[in-house]
């Protein structure tokens, strides 16, 4: 399947044609174990891989930026590392991960063969909407931080948000190839409202002043690794961005 298939019905324009009153309100359920089997596993970038699992139960909902924590046991001892599911709600029982390969626990999930299980546990985080929210919306992303964010935007353009949505986005691993790049270049080809700019080689943050965005009147979401979710939502509260309308979400391995 091309990276910028739609996986969902995706509601642009005249094209309106999911319930909008059902998508417009989402629920989380309880969290819960689950075991999933890996569906489809396919690289995005040279080190950054979208795997598709199919839960074991249809009980799962989450709401659009929230995670799941896969469970692992290496030498005899158990532990969890935690990824942001990157698909839509709707798209449930089937979620996806966009995961990049930097140790143990992100190779082994990349490495899982079609058919292969994991368990996990979820949904969890905070980074995420409930309802359709009331401004235009700016999303940063670098790397694979760009999975809790795909899931929201997946989701806002289902649901028919009717503000704009800008993202923008940037790769340190490979800034030649992004995440879903073809995807969003087909979105932004469909919905009027949806605006995509890849970082030039001038930056991410001079990318995003040279769009000329008053952020003072946008919702701003961020996801990054280590430190530069911090970095970069200094750089947008400087350029006009209000505290109180900017989220951040850091990547880091615990
Ligand atoms: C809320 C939350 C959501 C997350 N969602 C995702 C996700 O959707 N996709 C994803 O790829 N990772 C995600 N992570 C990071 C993930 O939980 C692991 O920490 C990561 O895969 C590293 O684990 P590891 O065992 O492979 O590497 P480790 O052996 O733990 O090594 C990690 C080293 O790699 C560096 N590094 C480079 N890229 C990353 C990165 N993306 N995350 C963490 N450390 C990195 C770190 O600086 C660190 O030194 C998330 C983390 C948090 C806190």
């Amino acid at each position: 399947m091309p990276a910028w298939t739609p996986y969902t019905r995706v509601a642009c324009d005249a094209q309106a044609e999911v319930c909008l009153q059902s998508l417009s309100v989402l629920r989380r359920s309880p969290t819960a174990d689950y075991v999933a089997t890996i569906v489809q596993s396919t690289f995005l970038t040279p080190t950054i891989k979208s795997v598709r699992l199919r839960l074991d139960r249809d009980e799962f909902q989450f709401l659009p930026g929230q995670s799941v924590w896969p469970r692992f046991e290496r030498e005899g001892r158990k532990f969890s590392k935690i990824y942001s599911i990157a698909s839509s709600p709707s798209q449930c029982r089937e979620i996806e991960l966009c995961i990049s390969r930097v140790g143990w626990s992100s190779a082994y999930v990349q490495d899982l063969a079609i058919g292969q299980t994991l368990p996990l546990r979820g949904p969890y985080g905070l980074m995420t909407l409930s309802e359709l929210p009331v401004r235009p919306r700016l999303y940063i992303a670098e790397g694979s931080g760009i999975a809790p964010l795909k899931s929201q935007i997946d989701w806002l353009l289902e649901s028919g948000f009717s503000h704009p949505i800008w993202l923008v986005q940037t790769n340190p691993e490979t800034s030649d190839q992004l995440p879903y790049a073809a995807y969003w270049q087909h979105l932004s080809q469909q919905c009027s409202s949806f605006h995509y700019r890849s970082a030039t080689s001038q930056g991410l943050e001079w990318t995003i002043a040279s769009l000329g965005l008053n952020l003072a009147d946008m919702d701003v979401e961020i996801c990054a690794v280590n430190d530069r979710p911090s970095q970069i939502q200094t750089a947008v509260m400087a350029m006009g961005a209000r505290a109180e309308q900017v989220r951040a979400e850091k990547f880091y391995a615990f």
